[in-house]
Protein backbone atom coordinates (compact mmCIF):
# COMPACT_ATOMS: atom_id res chain seq x y z
CA UNK A 1 0.00 0.00 0.00
CA UNK A 2 1.24 3.25 -0.88
CA UNK A 3 1.20 5.65 2.10
CA UNK A 4 3.66 8.96 2.49
CA UNK A 5 2.60 8.69 6.25
CA UNK A 6 4.09 5.15 6.31
CA UNK A 7 6.54 5.94 4.69
CA UNK A 8 7.50 8.92 7.49
CA UNK A 9 7.19 6.13 10.09
CA UNK A 10 9.53 3.90 8.25
CA UNK A 11 12.04 6.47 7.44
CA UNK A 12 11.88 5.43 3.76
CA UNK A 13 10.81 9.17 3.55
CA UNK A 14 12.06 12.41 5.57
CA UNK A 15 9.85 14.86 7.40
CA UNK A 16 10.53 17.04 10.80
CA UNK A 17 9.85 14.64 13.21
CA UNK A 18 8.71 16.78 16.64
CA UNK A 19 8.09 13.67 18.78
CA UNK A 20 7.67 9.67 18.72
CA UNK A 21 7.57 6.85 20.71
CA UNK A 22 5.99 3.02 20.56
CA UNK A 23 2.57 3.80 18.95
CA UNK A 24 2.59 7.25 18.00
CA UNK A 25 4.45 10.01 15.59
CA UNK A 26 4.40 13.90 15.38
CA UNK A 27 5.83 15.91 12.45
CA UNK A 28 5.82 18.91 10.91
CA UNK A 29 2.90 19.32 8.20
CA UNK A 30 5.07 20.41 4.92
CA UNK A 31 2.27 22.66 4.21
CA UNK A 32 1.30 24.72 7.68
CA UNK A 33 -1.23 26.68 7.52
CA UNK A 34 0.68 28.20 9.91
CA UNK A 35 3.94 27.99 11.34
CA UNK A 36 4.17 25.18 13.56
CA UNK A 37 1.24 23.36 12.09
CA UNK A 38 1.67 19.95 13.22
CA UNK A 39 0.34 16.31 12.48
CA UNK A 40 0.09 13.62 14.99
CA UNK A 41 -0.39 9.97 13.80
CA UNK A 42 -0.64 6.43 14.71
CA UNK A 43 2.10 4.18 14.00
CA UNK A 44 -0.37 1.81 12.71
CA UNK A 45 -2.08 2.58 9.68
CA UNK A 46 -6.05 3.12 9.71
CA UNK A 47 -8.07 4.78 7.15
CA UNK A 48 -9.82 7.18 8.91
CA UNK A 49 -10.66 8.31 12.70
CA UNK A 50 -13.62 5.66 12.67
CA UNK A 51 -11.29 3.19 11.94
CA UNK A 52 -8.90 3.63 14.80
CA UNK A 53 -9.18 1.43 17.89
CA UNK A 54 -10.28 3.36 20.98
CA UNK A 55 -6.81 2.06 22.91
CA UNK A 56 -4.84 3.59 20.35
CA UNK A 57 -7.25 6.90 20.00
CA UNK A 58 -6.66 6.81 23.28
CA UNK A 59 -3.02 7.04 23.26
CA UNK A 60 -3.25 9.69 19.79
CA UNK A 61 -5.49 12.35 21.75
CA UNK A 62 -3.26 11.98 24.73
CA UNK A 63 0.08 13.17 22.80
CA UNK A 64 -1.78 15.80 20.82
CA UNK A 65 -2.58 17.23 24.01
CA UNK A 66 1.47 17.22 24.70
CA UNK A 67 1.82 18.68 21.28
CA UNK A 68 -0.79 21.34 22.08
CA UNK A 69 1.04 22.57 24.78
CA UNK A 70 4.49 22.37 23.63
CA UNK A 71 2.93 24.32 20.88
CA UNK A 72 1.62 26.90 22.72
CA UNK A 73 4.58 27.38 24.76
CA UNK A 74 7.40 27.01 22.26
CA UNK A 75 5.34 29.48 19.78
CA UNK A 76 3.71 31.57 21.88
CA UNK A 77 0.91 31.00 20.40
CA UNK A 78 -2.22 32.21 21.75
CA UNK A 79 -4.62 29.23 20.57
CA UNK A 80 -4.74 26.30 18.78
CA UNK A 81 -7.37 24.58 16.75
CA UNK A 82 -7.57 20.68 16.42
CA UNK A 83 -8.64 19.16 13.23
CA UNK A 84 -9.61 15.73 11.51
CA UNK A 85 -10.72 15.35 8.14
CA UNK A 86 -12.47 12.42 7.53
CA UNK A 87 -13.44 11.25 3.81
CA UNK A 88 -12.89 12.73 0.89
CA UNK A 89 -16.24 15.31 1.31
CA UNK A 90 -14.39 16.32 4.59
CA UNK A 91 -11.13 17.38 2.45
CA UNK A 92 -9.00 14.27 3.64
CA UNK A 93 -6.62 13.99 1.26
CA UNK A 94 -4.12 11.40 3.27
CA UNK A 95 -5.59 8.36 4.21
CA UNK A 96 -3.66 7.62 7.27
CA UNK A 97 -5.54 9.05 10.17
CA UNK A 98 -4.31 12.16 11.80
CA UNK A 99 -5.12 15.33 14.13
CA UNK A 100 -4.01 18.26 12.80
CA UNK A 101 -2.77 21.28 15.41
CA UNK A 102 -2.74 24.17 14.23
CA UNK A 103 -1.25 27.02 15.84
CA UNK A 104 -3.52 30.40 16.21
CA UNK A 105 -2.83 33.97 16.53
CA UNK A 106 -4.88 36.64 16.89
CA UNK A 107 -5.89 38.26 13.08
CA UNK A 108 -3.56 35.31 11.44
CA UNK A 109 -6.02 35.71 8.76
CA UNK A 110 -7.71 32.45 8.42
CA UNK A 111 -10.86 31.52 9.04
CA UNK A 112 -12.95 28.41 8.18
CA UNK A 113 -15.17 30.57 6.54
CA UNK A 114 -18.43 28.80 7.77
CA UNK A 115 -22.01 29.75 5.79
CA UNK A 116 -23.75 29.13 9.20
CA UNK A 117 -27.39 27.45 8.07
CA UNK A 118 -30.38 28.03 10.67
CA UNK A 119 -32.82 25.62 11.08
CA UNK A 120 -36.27 25.26 9.90
CA UNK A 121 -39.31 25.21 12.41
CA UNK A 122 -39.39 22.19 14.18
CA UNK A 123 -35.73 20.39 11.80
CA UNK A 124 -33.67 21.01 14.77
CA UNK A 125 -35.55 17.84 16.20
CA UNK A 126 -35.76 15.87 13.08
CA UNK A 127 -32.18 15.89 13.24
CA UNK A 128 -31.54 15.29 16.56
CA UNK A 129 -34.06 12.32 16.32
CA UNK A 130 -32.11 11.00 13.14
CA UNK A 131 -28.93 10.71 15.50
CA UNK A 132 -29.88 9.76 18.38
CA UNK A 133 -32.25 6.94 16.38
CA UNK A 134 -28.09 5.55 15.22
CA UNK A 135 -26.37 5.94 18.72
P1 LIG B 1 -5.70 16.06 5.15
O1 LIG B 1 -6.06 16.93 3.98
O2 LIG B 1 -6.49 16.33 6.39
O3 LIG B 1 -5.69 14.60 4.75
O4 LIG B 1 -4.22 16.48 5.55
C1 LIG B 1 -3.06 15.96 4.96
C2 LIG B 1 -1.95 16.90 5.36
O5 LIG B 1 -0.72 16.23 5.17
C3 LIG B 1 -1.89 18.19 4.54
O6 LIG B 1 -2.02 19.31 5.40
C4 LIG B 1 -0.53 18.12 3.86
O7 LIG B 1 0.10 19.39 3.79
C5 LIG B 1 0.23 17.17 4.75
N1 LIG B 1 1.31 16.44 4.11
C6 LIG B 1 1.25 15.80 2.92
N2 LIG B 1 2.44 15.21 2.65
C7 LIG B 1 3.25 15.49 3.69
C8 LIG B 1 4.60 15.17 4.01
N3 LIG B 1 5.36 14.45 3.18
N4 LIG B 1 5.13 15.63 5.16
C9 LIG B 1 4.36 16.38 6.00
N5 LIG B 1 3.08 16.71 5.77
C10 LIG B 1 2.53 16.28 4.62
ZN1 LIG C 1 -0.16 4.84 6.33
Amino acid sequence: MDCIFCDIINKSASAEVLFENEKVISFLDIRPINYGHTLVITKNHFDNFLLVPDDELSELIRVTKVMSNAIIKGLNSEGFNIVANTGRAAGQSIFHFHFHIIPRFRNDNFSFKPNLKSYDNGSMKEFAEKIKMAL
